[in-house]
């Protein structure tokens, strides 16, 4: 392979210790990286049209030759104006740039140009403003529009990749056998990388793209199943499939539904492999998956080992707490809290007693994942919520006990081809069906002007002895959204709610605090919980039957589903009242799904098709590596090629070895980050 190609960016010319700083920042270190910078889109000169056509405050292609320039005029405030006269052989135009004298001199009279830019002025006069363009002389006229190129033109990242190219055209190379490019119609690597960015027609460029997002959600798959591999090498404590766990089932305050039941018998029979379990339990808000997860705890503490619980705030944690000692302490089981706001004191006795083994569940946040935290024999971890953690967090847990076994559980109800990808080093339990007896939320859309009637509508619920919840957004934590919500509270307690127990909660609180509100809307001390999403996951008080949440057009549907899963927990038919001004088609038709289903698949399906799966899929909400070209939820049809393709590669080759797979591993790991296989 060439050498340059995988050295040092600053290699290809005109790359300085400036601009390889630039282009790290991008993430960009080596010539080879650079090539993987796809554009975004591309810019077709081949459409350009006359001046006289050119449709004025918009964005038009022109051919124009230079007749004069003149001279730089500096204004107030050190702007710089370059402006010179051209014209297409009919009519003239200004071309006016701002400063950028630097690429102004780059233009020379005399000389004919495409250019790219906004056209104001009238029919009379026009000015196109600070154009990009190419010479008329340039045979490539589709030219490629990189994303997030702050500080590095486009002019210079398309010259670097031309260069950068060139460099892998004097020994190019190919990553898949050709045998599987025959099969699965893909064109050479070296033809996709070209013509991803300088294509030689829409069609090339549709062939290079094609051929890329195959190769990285091959890359996806091989890693994904290498990762399972490797840990289905590792032998973990294999528990004893006679341990009798009915004292427990017996225990509970209710009876296992038939889906908890499945859910808990695949699991153990996991825990009672030699081979770690590595199980995602997914089931839809309030389907019980906490029961499901103490099954699990007290089979592994019989057995011998400890079991400890990770959830993504302190609430959740502290609740899981609660549920799993009230579950468990009646059988001798010992249950502690392990979180981040614990003082250094409490800390070190209780990493002592799990160190010991003198407590066998440990429940916590991020707290219970830190070095000094010691355990004497873990056997099972469990992640609640497992969008919000990442891979890596969710292995830095795995490693803390000799290979236990792991369990994950989330209530992003994902339609199953993605999970599968999503989760492709997991095998799936899914809890499809809520307890006996509750009954569907009723769930209403109304505008500010019926407020208070659905407020009096509150009162009558909180007078039955019912609690509620009352929901304001707060976007990225912002002041002013934390103001609205004091003053919403304040004046609530006025008019609305006067006369009622009301008390805020909301995420710039001290952990101390939200748990003081949390115990006290739990005992019933508190009936409204105004609030942000802080409770969007997980919080479990059955009592709670009305949950108003105010602008609700500033939540996504799946969220929307999520907060509205507080209530309807309980025996008592549960409503919840959206509030929204925003008459928008869009929120429009997430209102009217919201109040028409409550079935959370097919709410993350119209989810997925409002918001569009970048979103959706962000990789803050799965932990894979960001995909640059494929789409996993769009490009479906290829996603399944590539996955049979990679079970072919695999099968041939396991750990691809072989030197005509090199080139495809170092790709992989490369996309992996290197730790998470290998
Ligand atoms: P989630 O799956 O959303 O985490 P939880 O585990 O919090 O759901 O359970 C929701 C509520 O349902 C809890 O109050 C729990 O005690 C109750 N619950 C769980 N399983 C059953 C069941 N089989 N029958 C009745 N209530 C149940
Ligand atoms: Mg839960």
């Amino acid at each position: 392979m060439p050498a340059n190609l995988f050295g040092k960016i600053e290699y290809l010319k005109g790359v300085g210790s400036a601009r390889g700083e630039k282009y790290r920042k991008l993430g960009i270190t080596t010539p080879y990286e650079l090539i993987y910078h796809i554009p975004r889109a591309y810019l077709d000169y081949r459409c350009h049209v006359p001046v006289q056509q050119a449709v004025i405050n918009e964005y038009n292609v022109l051919k124009l030759t230079i007749f004069r320039k003149m001279p730089p005029q500096r204004v107030r405030g050190g702007l710089v104006i370059c402006k010179a006269a051209a014209t297409d052989g009919i009519d003239d135009i200004l071309i006016v740039v701002y400063n950028n004298v630097y690429g102004f001199h780059a233009l020379k009279e005399g000389e004919t140009y495409y250019m790219y830019g906004k056209v104001t002025g009238n029919f009379l006069r026009k000015e196109i403003t600070s154009p990009v363009y190419i010479s008329a002389s340039e045979k490539v006229l589709i030219q490629p529009v990189y994303p997030l190129t702050q500080g590095l033109s486009a002019n210079m990242v398309r010259t670097n990749m031309r260069q950068a190219l060139d460099l892998m055209k004097e020994s190019p190379f190919e990553t898949l056998p050709e045998h599987i490019l025959r099969k699965y119609d893909l064109c050479p690597l070296m033809y996709a990388l070209e013509n991803i960015h300088f294509p030689e027609s829409d069609e090339a460029a549709e062939i290079s793209r094609r051929r890329l997002a195959f190769d990285e959600l091959l890359k996806l798959q091989i890693g994904m199943s290498m990762m399972k591999m490797r840990s289905r090498k590792n032998t973990a404590h294999k528990m004893d499939s006679s341990t009798d766990i009915s004292d427990f089932t017996e225990g509970l305050p209710f009876e296992l539904t038939d889906a908890q039941k499945n859910a808990v018998s695949e699991i153990l029979s996991d825990l009672c492999r030699e081979v770690p379990m590595n199980r995602l339990l997914q089931g839809d808000v309030g389907s019980g998956k906490t029961a499901v997860a103490a099954a699990a705890c007290y089979f592994s503490v019989k057995n011998g080992v400890q079991a400890a619980l990770m959830a993504p705030t302190e609430i959740l944690a502290s609740q899981h707490y609660k549920t799993l000692s009230e579950f468990l302490e009646p059988f001798g089981v010992k249950v502690c809290l392990l979180t981040g706001s614990l003082t250094a004191k409490k800390k070190a006795v209780m990493r002592e007693k799990i160190a010991s083994g003198e407590i066998n569940v440990i429940v916590g946040t991020h707290a219970i994942i830190q070095k000094d935290v010691e355990y004497k024999s873990l056997g099972l971890v469990i992640t609640d919520e497992q969008h919000r953690f990442g891979v890596a967090q969710r292995a830095a847990l795995a490693e803390k006990g000799d290979s236990p076994h792991k369990l994950v559980m989330s209530a992003t109800p994902i339609p199953r081809t993605l999970a599968l990808i999503i989760y492709g080093d997991l095998d799936i339990s899914a809890i499809n069906q809520l307890p006996k007896g509750r009954i569907p939320v009723k769930t209403y859309a109304v505008t500010g002007k019926l407020r208070h009637r659905a407020f009096g509508f509150v009162r009558e619920r909180l007078d039955e002895g019912r609690q509620a919840y009352v929901v304001c957004p707060m976007i990225e934590d912002s002041e002013s959204d934390l103001l609205a919500v004091k003053s919403y509270a304040e004046k609530a307690a006025e008019s609305d709610l006067k006369g009622y127990s009301i008390a805020l909660l909301h995420g710039k609180m001290k952990a101390a605090e939200k748990e003081k509100v949390m115990k006290k809307f739990r005992d019933g001390e508190i009936q409204v919980l105004i609030c942000t999403t802080v409770v969007e996951v997980g919080v479990d008080v059955p009592n709670a039957a009305v949950m108003v949440i105010e602008n609700a057009e500033r939540f996504g549907l799946s969220q929307l589903h999520q907060l509205r899963g507080r209530v309807g927990r309980g025996s008592w038919e549960s409503t919840c009242i959206l509030i929204t001004d925003n008459t928008g088609e869009d929120c429009k038709k997430r209102m009217k799904i919201m109040s028409s289903t409550a079935d959370g698949f097919r709410i993350s399906e119209e989810d997925l098709k409002l918001r569009g799966p970048g979103d959706f899929f962000g990789s803050a909400q799965h932990g894979l590596p960001p995909l640059k070209i494929a789409d996993i939820a769009c490009n479906t049809e290829l996603l399944s090629k590539a996955q049979n393709c990679a079970r072919e590669l695999l099968e041939d080759d396991p750990n691809l070895e072989k030197p005509q797979n090199g080139s495809l591993k170092m790709d992989t790991l490369r996309l992996f980050n290197k730790e998470i296989i290998g």
